[in-house]
C-alpha cells in the first residue's frame, strides 16, 4: 500500500490520575503521548499500514522518548527534526466530570512550532500518497510557512490531502482568527474530517443538520466528514450523502477517537481510493473507522487504545 505522511506536532498531555477534577484539584498527572498527527500516524501503523510522521521536538528526554514512541509503534521518523534551544511542547488536560476536554498548554514557544521550511523532508513528502495535516502547525512561525511548503510539494507531487482541523481555541490570539486561518486552506484539501464543534464553530450555528455541513462543502473536495461522537459520522461527496452509526461501546476517555477514525479512513482509502465514488464502499469503509473511534473511547489516552484491524473487525462482527 502506499504511505501516508502525516504532518504536524507531537507532545506530551498529562492527564489527571483523577477524572472530573480541576489541574488545582489533581493529586497526580500522568504522561500520555499526543499530538493529533502524531496519533493518526500511530493508528495507521496499528492497522498495518505505512505510515511516517513529519514534525519537531526538543532535543529533551520527553522529545526523545516521543520519537521513539513513533518507531516502537511502526512509524517511519525519517522526517522527525529535533530543535536544539526548545523544549518538546506539553499540555495539561483536565477531563471534565462531561468527559469533555480542557487544554493548558506550555509552549513558549515549543519545538514544534519552530520547523522551518528548509528542514521539511521534501523526498518523504514527496513519496506521500496520502498527506495528512491539521491546523496547530498554521498558528505561528515559522511553522506555518513550512506547513504551506508541505502541502505545496506533497500536491505537486501527486498526493491527496487530508485535513482535520482539530480546533484547539487556546492556542489562537482570537476565535475570529481561529476561523479565518483554518478556512483559508479548506480550497487544498481533497478530504477533509470536522467534529460537530468545529462545525458549529466554523459556521457559527448551534447545527449539525445537512444545510450547515453543506456550507463548508467545495467542489474542490472528494470527501467531507463529520464525525458525531457515539453517533458515527455523516458524509459529503459531490455524488451522495447520508450517516452511519457507531458501535456501542462504554466510554472511559473520547482522546484520540477523532484520530483513531482518520487514521482508519486514511489507511482503507490509500489502498483503495474507488470509495470516494463508490457510496457503498464508503459506507463500509465507515463502519470500519467508526468502530476503531468507538474502541479508542473505550481506554484512557489515545496511543494506548488505539486498535488493531482485528479488533476493529471483532467490535464490528460482535455488533
Ligand atoms: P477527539 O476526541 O479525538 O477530538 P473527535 O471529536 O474528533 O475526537 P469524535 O466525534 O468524538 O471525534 O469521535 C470520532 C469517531 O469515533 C466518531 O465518529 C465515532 O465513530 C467514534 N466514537 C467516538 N465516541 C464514541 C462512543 N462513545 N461510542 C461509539 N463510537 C464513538
Amino acid at each position: 500500500a502506499g504511505l501516508i505522511v502525516s504532518f504536524g506536532e507531537m507532545l506530551i498531555d498529562f492527564v489527571p490520575t483523577v477524572s472530573g477534577v480541576s489541574l488545582e484539584e489533581a493529586p497526580g498527572f500522568l504522561k500520555a503521548p499526543g499530538g493529533a498527527p502524531a496519533n493518526v500516524a500511530i493508528a495507521v501503523a496499528r492497522l498495518g499500514g505505512r505510515c511516517a510522521f513529519l514534525g519537531k521536538l526538543g532535543d529533551d528526554e520527553f522529545g526523545r522518548m516521543l520519537a521513539a514512541i513513533l518507531k516502537e509503534n511502526g512509524v517511519d521518523d525519517a522526517g522527525v527534526s529535533f530543535d536544539a534551544g526548545a523544549r518538546t511542547a506539553l499540555a495539561f488536560v483536565t477531563l471534565r466530570a462531561d468527559g469533555e476536554r480542557e487544554f493548558m498548554f506550555y509552549r513558549n514557544p515549543s519545538a514544534d512550532m519552530l520547523l522551518t521550511e528548509a528542514e521539511l523532508n521534501l523526498d518523504l513528502i514527496r513519496r506521500a500518497a496520502i498527506f495528512h495535516y491539521g491546523s496547530i502547525s498554521l498558528i505561528t512561525e515559522p511553522c506555518r510557512s513550512a506547513h504551506l511548503k508541505a502541502m505545496e510539494a506533497a500536491k505537486e507531487a501527486g498526493a491527496l490531502l487530508s485535513y482535520d482541523p482539530n480546533l484547539r481555541l487556546p492556542l489562537w490570539p482570537s476565535a475570529a482568527e481561529a476561523r479565518e486561518q483554518i478556512l483559508s486552506i479548506w480550497d487544498q484539501a481533497d478530504i477533509i474530517k470536522v467534529s460537530d464543534v468545529e462545525l458549529e464553530f466554523l459556521t457559527g450555528t448551534e447545527s449539525v443538520e445537512d444545510e450547515v455541513a453543506m456550507r463548508l462543502w467545495r467542489p474542490s473536495l472528494k470527501l467531507l466528514l463529520v464525525t458525531l461522537g457515539e453517533k458515527g459520522c455523516k458524509y459529503y461527496t459531490k455524488d451522495f450523502h447520508g450517516s452511519v452509526e457507531s458501535y456501542a461501546v462504554k466510554q472511559v476517555d473520547t482522546t484520540g477517537a477523532g484520530d483513531a477514525f482518520v487514521g482508519a479512513l486514511l489507511g482503507k482509502i490509500v489502498e483503495d481510493q474507488s470509495a470516494l465514488q463508490d457510496e457503498k464502499k464508503l459506507r463500509e469503509l465507515l463502519r470500519f473507522a467508526n468502530a476503531c473511534g468507538a474502541i479508542t473511547t473505550t481506554k484512557k489516552g489515545a496511543i494506548p487504545s488505539l486498535p488493531t484491524a482485528a479488533e476493529a473487525m471483532q467490535l464490528m462482527g460482535s455488533a
